[in-house]
């Protein structure tokens, strides 16, 4: 079995996000978490995204990895490789997004690589080479003081240029608009002025399908999830992508349950809205911190399995983190908390569970981790850019993971009308 497109996203959350597009766009899409053993076998997908933690690890570590996701990538059978970050373009001078670029791009032989963050959907675009974050410019927004990878620098040509010693050049507005030609006699211009990435402005969805377009064959895309918006149609035309559902999920039967460890306004918001009509349990910290809650929680929940999706949160308003954080400590008030969802969703899971709903980034790779879960199958979106997912391997499970500030009101219920199957009555 050869996949069409490979991808290496640099977090967890990202490489939903773009399988989510890719599904959208017709392509069956997997996301294996970390770089798989060597002899695993190459799941029955259009495309494959590597999910990697490389967004601020130190720059050799994100090379190292992107570079043995890329060549089992490839030994999968990838023509085509998507290198997949941030849509504020995250990352600092040092990297890593340039030192990977560059590694792919050599290791690929590649001579000419699209730079574009843009997404249009959730507002960020790109013109003259400027990032835009709404109304924007990314260096006038929160972004400017992010605790990891400040953005102070919107201009993506220098930008770039900060983290490659290759030259870095700009698909302007005008040919962007004008279509997929334009931009391929632009590409070629680049090309022959010795010019190794190529910043593109894109401001409509309209421009990154042109770009898809112009991009086929490309050995390396660099770019957000809006990137993928045109790769699609060019395995269609080429008769490589068979018509079929490409969000068709296996069913799933069991009882269902709700994780909740974001602590963000959308999640917190969610939490109430559920918790009105379906049996709901908080975990305090202070309690985990004595030992016990975990087990009392998980009686809890099996006493209410079946009769209902129940939801059991350790989401507290700001303040409220602030105390525990003040008290415990603030690693150590996340780490319990994470250490205690993960037991909590492996009793889950051993009681029956099958169907999950995890609300939080950090918490679901933690459940992630504890259940074992190596990768996922992506089905039909939830709300914008949460899908629901399959596990790959044997005792399947039915999951939707949502970084916090993601989903709707109704989300953490809504979440199992997308996954096939049914709940399991008592
Ligand atoms: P998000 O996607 O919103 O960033 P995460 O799961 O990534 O959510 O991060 C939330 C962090 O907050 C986790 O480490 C979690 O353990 C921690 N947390 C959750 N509830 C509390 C609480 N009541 N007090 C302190 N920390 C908390």
């Amino acid at each position: 079995m050869a996949i069409l497109l490979g991808c290496i996203a640099d977090d967890f959350t990202g490489a939903t996000d773009l399988c989510n597009t890719l599904v959208k766009g017709g392509m069956r899409a997997v996301q294996l978490i970390g770089v798989p053993a060597r002899g695993t076998p190459v799941p029955d997908a259009d495309v494959v995204t590597i999910a990697l933690k490389s967004r601020t690890c130190p720059v050799q570590q994100a090379v190292d990895q992107s570079l043995d996701a890329l060549a089992w990538l490839r030994n999968a059978g990838a023509t085509q490789i998507l290198f997949k970050y941030c849509s504020t373009f995250d990352s600092t001078p040092e990297g890593n997004i340039g030192p990977v670029a560059d590694a792919l791009m050599e290791a690929l032989g590649a001579d000419l690589a699209v730079v574009c963050p843009a997404f249009p959907e959730t507002g960020r675009t790109i013109y003259h080479g400027h990032l835009f974050v709404g109304e924007k410019l990314l260096s006038d927004t929160h972004m400017r003081h992010h605790p990891l990878t400040p953005m102070t620098e919107s201009n993506l040509v220098l930008a770039m240029a900060a983290q490659t010693k290759k030259r870095v050049g700009l698909v302007p507005y005008a040919a962007v608009d004008a279509g997929s030609d334009a931009i391929a006699d632009r590409f070629a211009a680049l090309r022959k002025a010795g010019v190794s990435y190529a910043v593109t402005d894109a401001v409509a969805d309209r421009h990154l399908l042109h770009l898809g377009e112009a991009m086929h064959g490309h050995r390396l895309i660099t770019g957000g999830s809006g990137i993928a918006l045109g790769l699609p149609e060019n395995f269609r035309r080429a008769g490589k992508l068979e018509a079929r559902d490409a969000a068709a999920l296996p069913a799933i039967d069991g009882y269902e349950a709700v994780l909740a460890g974001s602590c963000s306004a959308a999640t917190l918001e969610q939490i109430d809205h559920m918790a009105e009509t379906h049996p709901a349990k908080k975990l305090d910290p202070f309690a985990l911190a004595d030992g016990y809650a975990t087990d009392l929680a998980l009686d809890w929940a099996k006493e209410h399995l079946g009769k209902s999706p129940v939801l059991i949160y350790a989401s507290a308003p700001a303040d409220d983190v602030a105390e525990a954080q003040k008290v415990l400590g603030r690693d150590r008030a996340g780490t319990l908390i994470e250490d205690a969802m993960a037991a909590i969703a492996k009793g889950l899971v051993k009681a029956g569970v099958r169907r999950l709903v995890v609300a939080g980034g950090e918490t679901s790779g933690a459940v992630v981790k504890a259940l074992g879960v190596t990768g996922l199958a992506i089905g039909p979106q939830i709300d914008p850019g949460v899908p629901a997912c399959v596990t790959l391997g044997d005792k399947q499970l039915a999951l939707a993971l949502k970084s916090g500030n993601f989903g709707a009101e109704d989300f953490l219920t809504k979440a199992f009308s997308q996954m096939p199957g049914e709940r399991k009555r008592p």
